[in-house]
């Protein structure tokens, strides 16, 4: 069961960077646009609209566009914390899920019980919600394929193998813009800094999240989830020119790695089109006059990245938590109310100050969200520029 290749999309998060690649995308494989949805009203969100006149269009918050957006979309549009929801679940379609943060569960686990294929680049489905997406999976037949790159890498790389074959996956982090700093040298970083990724374009909760390599410590929980893997199988290598999305390394010795020059439309579309294999223009996969590197993460300085592991070994709530509290840190970083290097350590105290139950539906998931949400902003005030 499950999506084909040619379903219609649902694009969540539409006027995000994976939204607008994903629409890029399906113009070029042949997916209908069925809907667009976004959190917030925006004038992205109304032009983008106007550009495909057959959508339905799906907002949480109307906001000061309210006027705008009735006179302009009349019919077509559907608003409110439902008409996100309801869109994931619109029967044969395959749901982009681009939301960013923990917005993007509910969507996932309504596309999956619908039995949707669901391309998923809200890492928050997984790392809050993992036992509850594996449920819903299980329970409805819908599929689940991701789009980050590290987790496309590896789904790839283990199209026709045995699970059981697999020693160990190696994810790949390109470190970051302060990738080789010492943590002193990391105490006055600024914002901007912190936001010029070295090679991936991205949004700026995921930009701060590489910077102090949480963003690896939830794909290193995004990938326990999606392949059935123990943490101790799931290393990360530091790999700053990004060309090797990732490693899988099998029980017999054999390592097969996923290569490429960066560019985010090619999950998005293997995500979609899986298993068919549509042509991309792009340039001829030349490594000539490229040097690759790796290095070992340096654990002391990016604690968040032990933090990762810590909250996934933990299990249960202590996922959620680690996200929720980790959302509200780098939001703070972000309006210059606290540090760079106070964001591992708000995260870690809320972490500690958790007691990780099994999470036993989205309510539960999201009283801890809450919870943890609350406890970084008191925690925060400790930290407080
Ligand atoms: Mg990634």
């Amino acid at each position: 069961m499950g999506g084909t290749p040619l379903n219609p999309l649902i694009v969540l998060g539409a006027t995000g960077s994976i939204g607008q690649q994903a629409i890029e995308v399906a113009a070029r494989t042949g997916n209908e646009i069925h809907t667009i949805g976004a959190r917030s009203a925006s004038t992205a969100l109304l032009e983008l609209a106007r550009k495909l006149p057959d959508t339905r269009v799906c907002v949480v918050e109307r906001g000061e566009y309210r006027d705008e957006f009735h006179s302009a979309l009349g019919d077509r549009l559907h608003f409110g914390q439902g008409a996100i929801t309801e869109a994931a679940a619109t029967p044969g379609t395959t749901v982009v899920n681009g939301i960013v943060g923990s917005a993007g569960l509910s969507a996932t686990l309504a596309a999956l019980y619908a039995g949707n294929r669901v391309a998923l680049a809200n890492k928050e489905s997984l790392v809050a919600g993992g036992p509850l997406v594996l449920k819903a999976l299980a329970e409805n037949g819908g599929e689940l394929l991701p789009v980050d790159s590290e987790h496309s890498a590896v789904w790839q790389l283990l199209v026709g193998e045995d699970r059981a074959a697999v020693r160990r996956v190696i994810l790949t982090a390109s470190g970051g813009p302060f990738r080789g700093r010492t943590r002193d040298q990391l105490a006055g970083v600024s914002v901007e800094d912190a936001l010029a990724h070295p090679t991936w374009k991205m949004g700026s909760r995921i930009s701060v999240d590489s910077a102090t390599l949480m963003n690896k410590a939830f794909e290193v929980i995004e990938a326990h989830f999606l392949f059935g893997l123990d943490y101790d199988q799931i290393d990360v290598v530091v790999h700053p020119q990004s060309v090797v999305h990732s490693f899988v390394e099998f029980h017999d010795g054999v390592v097969k790695a996923e290569v490429g020059f960066p560019d985010m439309r090619k999950p998005i579309q293997y995500a979609i089109g899986a298993p068919e294999r549509d042509a991309i223009d792009h340039a001829p996969f030349d490594l000539v006059g490229t040097d690759l590197t790796f290095e070992t993460p340096d654990r002391e300085t990016f604690p968040c990245l032990d933090l990762g592991y810590r909250a996934g070994t933990t299990g249960g709530t202590a996922p959620a938590v680690l996200n929720a509290a980790d959302e509200v840190a780098v939001d703070l970083f972000l309006n210059r109310r606290i540090p760079f290097i106070a964001i591992g350590s708000v995260v870690s105290t809320v972490l500690d100050r958790h007691e990780a139950t099994m999470p036993e539906s989205l309510d539960h998931i999201r009283e801890v969200d809450a919870w943890a949400r609350a406890e970084a902003g008191a925690v925060a005030g400790d930290y407080g520029i």
